[in-house]
């Protein structure tokens, strides 16, 4: 039997459910974020609609929403398929990209409240990597999910941004509390760090956090999510004093050819 549309039937969560978060590796090294509650879901950046489907039916899930933080198609190609699926889905998106990220029934801006699941998400404009790049914080549970602009150990590629705003907005998501969660939307962190750590040789606290990312990395696992307390010690573009600097650290993380080990 074909489950209800959401739109129309809400599943029943008791009150006080509290919201999970966790993960669908894609791709080569994209993460799907899943929020749930109860039997209710949203998602993050779905890069692809097939195995999202398969994990959200297998669990018996409604999604409800689907939130994009750029116009990338590993970050919006799996919406036209989930949403033949669940075609009641919201879709949250930046009003400032509506042509490149379509089917938005909810077009948002940075500052902007809204609620998912019954949760107050807050939407921070951090243009940078594309133009009209958004990420959403949910300070109640301490969730962040910032695309491909703040990344563990490193930061997004400038295609439509300047270093400056790059760095304007990395800052804006260092002064979020430092326990929030840091979902970012790659697996790089082994490849961040490894650069971090041969840019900053004598830094004890990239090593140890190297360490244990090359031990979580063999053994299949996620190092997402991060937290920002990790991120403003151990990130170097975090820790950038203005444009100019985070720009020659990008164009040296660009030119990286990897790490031998
Ligand atoms: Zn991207
Ligand atoms: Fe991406």
């Amino acid at each position: 039997m074909r489950a209800l549309n959401p739109a129309t039937t809400p599943a029943a969560a008791p009150a006080g459910t509290p919201l999970q978060v966790w993960l669908i590796p894609v791709l080569q090294d994209n993460y799907v974020f899943v929020l749930q509650r109860g039997r209710r879901a949203a998602l993050v950046d779905p890069a692809v609609a097939e195995p999202v489907r398969r994990a959200l039916e297998e669990r018996g899930l409604q999604l409800e929403a689907i939130l994009h933080t750029h116009h990338h198609s590993d970050h919006i190609g799996g919406a036209p398929g989930l949403l033949r699926r669940w075609p009641g889905a919201a879709v949250i998106a930046a009003a400032a990209d509506r042509e490149r990220i379509p089917l938005q029934t909810r077009s948002v801006a940075g500052g902007d409240h809204l609620e998912v699941l019954g949760e107050p998400v807050e939407v921070i404009d951090v243009p940078g990597h594309t133009r009209a790049h958004i990420a959403y914080w949910l300070p109640r549970s301490g969730h962040l999910f910032c695309g491909d602009t703040l990344f563990a150990g490193g930061c997004g590629r400038l295609f439509e941004g300047t270093p400056e705003q790059m760095h304007t907005s990395l800052q804006r998501l260092a002064a979020l509390p430092e326990a929030t969660l840091v979902w970012c939307a790659h697996e790089y962190t082994e490849a961040n760090l490894c650069w971090a750590a041969a840019e900053r040789p004598g830094n004890r606290e990239i090593r140890d956090r190297l360490a244990k990312v090359i031990d979580l990395r063999r053994r299949s696992l996620p190092t997402i999510p991060s937290t920002i307390a990790s991120e403003r010690a151990t990130n170097l573009f975090l820790r950038t004093q203005n444009g100019a600097e985070l720009g020659l650290l990008r164009r040296s993380k660009d030119g990286w050819r990897g790490c031998s080990t």
